[in-house]
């Protein structure tokens, strides 16, 4: 093959190996995957082993195995109750034995193959109906009839890698085969130094092991060694920007006692001791000349925002000006409103404005001028702060709220809105584990509040399956009977369209006509212009049912509001149900949570029954993680970083390990110049949140 000599083919595009295309390319991209290189650091993520061929008539039931036989019939149905596309097979092997094999939602399998084919099959052999063994879904190959062809693709050892719509492991694994002669000129970006003392295998074996394991032992010596050398970039990168914000200027924001008994006495409420012990990590950050970067992370109704508010106020005291970003216009006008109760008692001259793109042009601009001027001391918007017209004349702080929902990229324009580099505050209510907060936010310091307000009553939560969805309903109109209110949640309307089955608008129509005739439904989603507009409605109760996709995701607080009634509740993570759960419970009457699956699989019911025991986020997150493996839990590319890496972190001890690798190669060689690998890496990490 001419490309396996080219210099630099290793940073060619996976398009140029055989049997690619443009097609599969994208697809690859999807996974992260866009040169043979990335093709090869990619490991599979575990192997299935079906051993060699296995007669029939010796199967047994729970295990895997590959059998080779004859197709004795082939047929394509429809299901009956689920409506699924169904092409099922007999296989016979003259060992006395049938086998009956299943596949769904592949129908073109039942025009290539015919009865009386040799194949092979790779699966798990199950007791089915009639006692008979099956195979559902199963790995196949056609064989030519010469007894002596032996399969060459399904059966043994077979790796198993991610994968989206399209892609099969099997023809990653025939990339993969194609590309690995390539290996060897993979250069290492572990130094030696580093790889040596934690028994590291090299790159160039590590690839090689990975993809082709002689055994499991070998395996997991070649994933450790990627996990480790993709979280060593990760932190020579965070070590890098730390570095770097340190170079930059801060105002120092003095510490004033008498500024933090002002603004607790103003607040209607003591702070918990978990809010204490951030602002507090807050203060003392602020009143260096380094400027803060801190995350804040607190679950739904923990009460981050009275944190800011303090930060807010000795920012204040101190002459200068803070601004609080947050994803929706709703929650904006919410942090007005909050802000201005926890701020305006104790601090007259402390002047909150609200800038959001829903604002009539001349209010608009009296906004930007006081927050130019220095006239108002706190402004709370939306995306519409980043604008180029909005200035600041002396910013002090900068807040992000939902951090989450922002690119890296909005953040710094936020953070840009200052003369000098602004102390920052990143606010996010997806508890995750304390380790992977570490791993993936590591430029940042870390606050957790793991405390709720005293008075809250946890929210009774329950897993609802597809043939009691009445019950549901009942429970909904009792609750609205008492005087309550109610959230129906639909999955994302332009999100994700292929797997949104019912949109808000349609659930919301079918409510209004079938199920609550008699109630005052309310439709909330993205695209609606009128959303603040009916989001005061129902704040104000005069919708007493309202429909709404995941805009309500964030912290919109409707105390009146008891039951959150979540449609495919399947398709949502964890953390994702358990901020929607938060939606409700905010006032002192008892609340539920009714998630509605349609996936009555055992493993999907397990998952969603975890929300039903478990009322603390952060607990959660760990048995989520304990249950699915990190990369999973939070959708490992959403952090930047491999299911490998992730997994690696569920030993507590490495990350700091890495920590401190990657800290002391910096000491010792600033700016990585006799690393070069090494340097090329980070900047290309760097570049890759700047523009994310
Ligand atoms: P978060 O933003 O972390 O989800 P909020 O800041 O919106 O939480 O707070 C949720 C609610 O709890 C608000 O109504 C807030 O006023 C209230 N609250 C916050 N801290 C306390 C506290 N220490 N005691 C009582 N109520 C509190
Ligand atoms: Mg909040």
């Amino acid at each position: 093959m001419a490309l396996l000599v080219l210099p630099r083919a290793l940073d060619a595009s996976v398009e140029q190996l055989p049997n690619v295309g443009p097609l599969n390319a994208k697809r690859l991209a999807k996974l992260g995957i866009k040169t043979v290189r990335d093709l090869l650091l990619t490991l599979p993520f575990g192997f299935e082993t079906y051993g060699g061929p296995t007669e029939i008539a010796t199967l047994e039931p729970g295990t895997q195995a590959t059998v080779v036989g004859i197709v004795t019939s082939v047929t394509a149905k429809i299901t009956r109750n689920r409506r699924m596309k169904l092409t099922e097979a007999v296989l016979g092997d003259g060992s006395g034995g049938k086998l009956r094999i299943a596949w769904f939602n592949q129908m073109y399998l039942a025009k290539q193959l015919h009865k009386g084919d040799r194949i092979a099959v790779a699966g798990t052999v199950k007791r089915g109906y009639a006692g008979l063994l099956e195979m559902q879904n199963p790995h196949h190959e056609k064989l030519a009839a010469d007894e002596e062809v032996q399969p060459s693709r399904v059966g043994g050892l077979m790796p198993k890698y991610h994968l989206v719509d399209g892609l099969t492991s099997r023809r990653i694994a025939s990339w993969v085969s194609s590309a690995l002669p390539l290996a060897d000129h993979i250069e290492d970006l572990l130094p030696e130094e580093v790889r040596a003392p934690h028994h590291l295998l090299g790159v160039v074996e590590a690839v090689q092991r990975g993809h082709r394991p002689e055994g499991d032992a070998e395996f997991r010596e070649a994933r450790r060694r990627m996990a480790f050398a993709e979280l060593f970039e990760l932190q020579a990168a965070f070590a890098t920007m730390r570095a770097n914000i340190a170079l930059e200027p801060a105002t120092k924001i003095p510490y004033r006692q008498d500024v933090i008994d002002a603004f607790k006495t103003g607040l209607g409420f003591d702070l918990t001791t978990a809010q204490r012990k951030a602002t507090w990590d807050a203060f003392k950050d602020m009143d260096r000349a380094v400027p803060m970067n801190r995350l804040l992370d607190g679950d739904v109704g923990s009460g981050k925002t009275a944190v800011a508010a303090a930060c807010a106020a000795m920012v204040h005291a101190a002459g200068m000006q803070s601004v609080v970003m947050a994803p929706t216009e709703i929650l904006a006008r919410q942090h007005l409103r909050r802000f201005r109760a926890y701020l305006e008692a104790s601090f007259p001259d402390l002047r909150v404005e609200l800038l959001v793109s829903g604002l009539g042009a001349p209010e608009r601009r009296r906004v930007r001028t006081a927050a130019a001027s220095g006239h108002c001391a706190l402004v709370v918007g939306t995306h519409a702060l980043i604008e180029d017209d909005v200035e600041f004349a002396n910013l002090g702080l900068a807040v992000v709220d939902e951090q989450h929902r922002f690119g890296t990229r909005q953040r710094e324009l936020l953070r840009a809105k200052g003369q000098g580099r602004p102390h920052f505050l990143a606010m996010t209510a997806t508890p995750i584990p304390r380790t992977l907060a570490l791993a993936s936010y590591g430029e940042m310091t870390l606050s957790v509040i793991d405390e709720m307000p005293p008075g809250r009553t946890p929210v009774e939560t329950e897993v609802i399956e597809p043939d009691e969805r009445d019950r549901a309903y009942d429970l909904v109109r009792a609750e609205i009977r008492a005087g309550h209110q109610a959230f129906v949640i639909c999955p994302l309307i332009e999100e994700s369209e292929v797997l949104a089955a019912k949109s808000a608008t349609a659930e919301y129509e079918r409510l209004k006509k079938e199920v609550f005739t008699d109630l005052e439904l309310g439709l909330i989603h993205g695209r609606l212009k009128e959303k603040d507009d009916v989001m005061q409605r129902f704040v104000a109760g005069e919708i007493q049912v309202l429909v709404a996709t995941a805009v309500v995701e964030v912290g919109v607080d409707v105390p009146n509001a008891t039951v959150m009634m979540i449609e495919g509740a399947e398709r949502f993570g964890l953390a994702q149900l358990h901020q929607f759960r938060g939606r409700v419970g905010r006032g002192s009457a008892a609340s539920r949570c009714l998630l509605l699956s349609s996936d009555t699989t055992e493993s999907s019911l397990e998952r969603l029954t975890l929300l039903t025991r478990i009322a603390d986020g952060f607990t959660l997150a760990e048995e989520d993680m304990r249950i699915r493996g990190m990369g999973e839990l939070m959708g490992a590319r959403q952090h930047g970083m491999s299911d490998a890496a992730m997994e690696s972190l569920r030993t507590p001890e490495l990350l700091s390990e890495v920590r401190q690798e990657a800290e002391r190669v910096l000491a010792s060689d600033p700016g990585f110049e006799h690393h070069p690998l090494l340097k090329a890496a980070v900047a290309r990490r760097l570049e890759l949140t700047s523009i994310s």
